[in-house]
């Protein structure tokens, strides 16, 4: 057993602050990681104020973070893929039982017996799993990624969430070139979502509730912004989308979107407000349209999407910040005021 530093929240309405955690010692399939830089997701937030109290409830102490990216320290003996010294990431999984169809497909987030990286219960040790914000962490081979060695790290930290789920559910649906595709919300997962739409090829629209956004929208590879609460533009779209991602992480009339959807065309949700969202069904009678979400992605995928970034160049753009001023992030992401994605600088905890 190793201690490793951490920042943890004690109860729902704690701030986070400096903790010693344990981290079990390498297995031979383990691979032990010193994190350099965890992202900020807004997951994050959402678990650590316990407002995902119905469908997972926070055990406390809770130690967030599923960006995660650092350097190989120690590796198992039956480790093949990674050796001291490599770059590695772990996002939001940690585990699963590699046997089921879902992780034969290649979809180990559905997996019934997968593990996530943090709130979860911890198969090596008692309780739950810890997460990325952290010095330290060690996982099984298996979940662990390779980081192309162009990226800048900070922003990179962010793929293994943020990138992922925009990833995942615009490849499922065919985002192409010719396709018109809608990004609702410029947070940590819109701007990615418009990163990776512009990059396939697609018309990127950008929908948006901050008119300080605009010009961002335009740079980060939307071809056109609107404004989501002037319906007068809003209703220029109507009927006109192939897909829309949906990424927006408090409550929001996902009706105005199913609207703008054409024949036989769907709308993602991958953001998940703490309360249901109402659905007009007529919406989606209406051109036979479909809702569906999507979470994160697989192992193959992360590892797909983590090269097309390599290649193309793609990172997060982020704002790199000390691990103590972890709880003044919070706040500002609760008033959409992130540009785009906090990554934290692991170096900073050596000082806690
Ligand atoms: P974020 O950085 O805080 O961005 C959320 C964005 O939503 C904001 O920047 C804002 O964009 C928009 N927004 C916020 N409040 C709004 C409101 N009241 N009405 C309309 N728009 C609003 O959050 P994130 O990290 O991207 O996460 C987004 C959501 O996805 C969260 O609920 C998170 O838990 C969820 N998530 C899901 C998965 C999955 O696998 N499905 C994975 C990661 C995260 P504008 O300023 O442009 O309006
Ligand atoms: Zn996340």
């Amino acid at each position: 057993m190793n201690n490793a530093k951490a920042y943890s929240a004690a109860s729902a309405t704690s701030r986070l602050a400096s903790t010693t955690i344990t981290r079990r010692e390498p297995t031979e399939t383990d691979v032990q990681i010193e994190i350099l830089f965890c992202g900020i997701c807004h997951s994050d937030l959402h678990q650590v104020r316990n407002e995902w109290s119905g469908v997972m409830p926070t055990v406390y102490p809770c130690v967030p973070g599923h960006e995660i990216v650092g350097r190989v320290t120690k590796v198992g003996s039956a480790v093949s893929k990674f050796k001291p010294g490599d770059l590695a990431a772990v996002g939001c999984l940690v585990d699963s039982d590699g046997t089921c169809p879902a992780c034969k497909a290649g979809l180990e987030q559905f997996c019934p017996g997968m593990t996530l990286t943090y709130n979860f219960p911890d198969k090596h040790l008692s309780g739950v799993t810890y997460g990325g914000y952290s010095d330290s962490i060690v996982v099984t081979e298996r979940f662990v990624l390779r980081v192309p060695t162009n990226l800048d790290l900070a922003g990179t930290a962010p793929l293994l969430c943020a990138g992922i789920t925009t990833y995942s559910p615009m490849r499922h649906w065919g985002v192409t070139k010719g396709k018109k595709v809608g990004v609702v919300g410029l947070g940590g997962l819109g701007h990615m979502g418009v990163k990776f739409a512009h990059a396939l090829g697609a018309h990127v629209v950008v929908f948006t509730t901050s008119l300080s956004k605009k010009d961002d929208a335009l740079r980060l590879g939307a071809d056109e912004v609107v404004l989501s609460r002037n319906a007068d533009e809003m209703q220029k779209h109507a009927g006109s989308f192939d897909f829309i991602l949906d990424a927006v992480a408090a409550d929001h009339d996902i009706n105005a979107y199913i609207n703008l959807l054409g024949i036989d065309s769907n709308i993602t949700q991958v953001g998940a407000p703490e309360k249901p969202l109402a659905v007009s069904v007529f919406g989606l009678l209406m051109g036979r349209r479909s809702l569906s979400g999507s979470l994160i992605g697989g192992i193959a995928e992360t590892q797909e999407m983590l090269d097309f970034c390599g290649q193309h160049n793609i990172t997060a753009d982020v704002e790199v910040i000390p691990i103590q001023k972890v709880n003044e992030a919070y706040e500002r992401m609760v008033k959409s005021d992130v540009k785009y994605r906090f990554s934290i600088d692991m170096a900073s905890l050596k000082s806690e």
